[in-house]
């Protein structure tokens, strides 16, 4: 099964990520996290990309890449693998959809999760990320209508994309995608 979580910062993609990497036993690649991990251990990398969180813009397209790239290539997601905050541009979806490609024809369901602005400003400001004060919120919301909202119609094209309101509670949220992951994971021949 190999899902993607679309959505602006603050709609709940890692809370459901996770709950679905509990369920499914398939591994949540964060690109978010995996950023965040650097910097805390002050690798090279965390050095380099340290201001750009801090600021909420997007670390480079191929640099993000290359982080996907070796991580989808590790055996854990030999059998599916839950993305979320990546892609969050055009040429990273093209990039994915070549590694896909080149993986075998992987069929990626997209799951875009929608939720009022005005309640991401709230969810994320009760946070307290290091890089969820308010003006970095802003700049981050601004980067996701200008950068990664384009990939809603990339990827609606696609007959596997299902919208999720996410403003109800995680629970309820949660049961929403499993009944649309259950559909995905019934076995072709059975007839209901
Ligand atoms: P997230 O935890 O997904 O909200 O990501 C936190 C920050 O990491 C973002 O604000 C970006 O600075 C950076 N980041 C995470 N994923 C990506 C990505 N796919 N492309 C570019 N930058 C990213």
């Amino acid at each position: 099964m190999y899902l993607m979580l679309l959505g602006a910062p603050g709609v709940g993609k890692g809370t459901q990520a996770e709950r679905i990497m509990a369920r499914y036993d398939i591994p949540q690649i964060s690109t978010g996290e995996i950023l965040r991990a650097e910097i805390q251990a002050e690798s090279a990398l965390g050095l380099q990309v340290k201001s750009v969180l801090d600021a909420g813009e997007l670390v480079s397209d191929e640099l993000i890449l290359r982080i996907v790239a070796n991580r989808i290539s590790q055996a854990d997601c030999a059998h599916g693998f839950i993305l979320d905050g990546f892609p969050r541009t055009i040429p990273q979806a093209e990039g994915l959809r070549n590694l896909l490609r080149r993986m075998g024809n992987i069929e990626l369901n997209v799951f875009e999760i929608y939720v009022p602005e005005e309640e991401i400003m709230r969810r994320l400001l009760a946070r307290k990320r290091a890089d969820d004060t308010r003006e970095t919120i802003e700049n981050r919301l601004e980067v996701y209508h200008r950068s990664t909202a384009p990939l809603i119609s990339f990827y609606q094209k696609d007959s596997h994309y299902t919208r999720i309101d996410g403003s109800h509670s995680i629970e309820d949220v949660e049961a929403d995608i499993d009944g649309h992951l259950k559909a995905l994971t019934l076995p072709v021949n059975v007839v209901a």
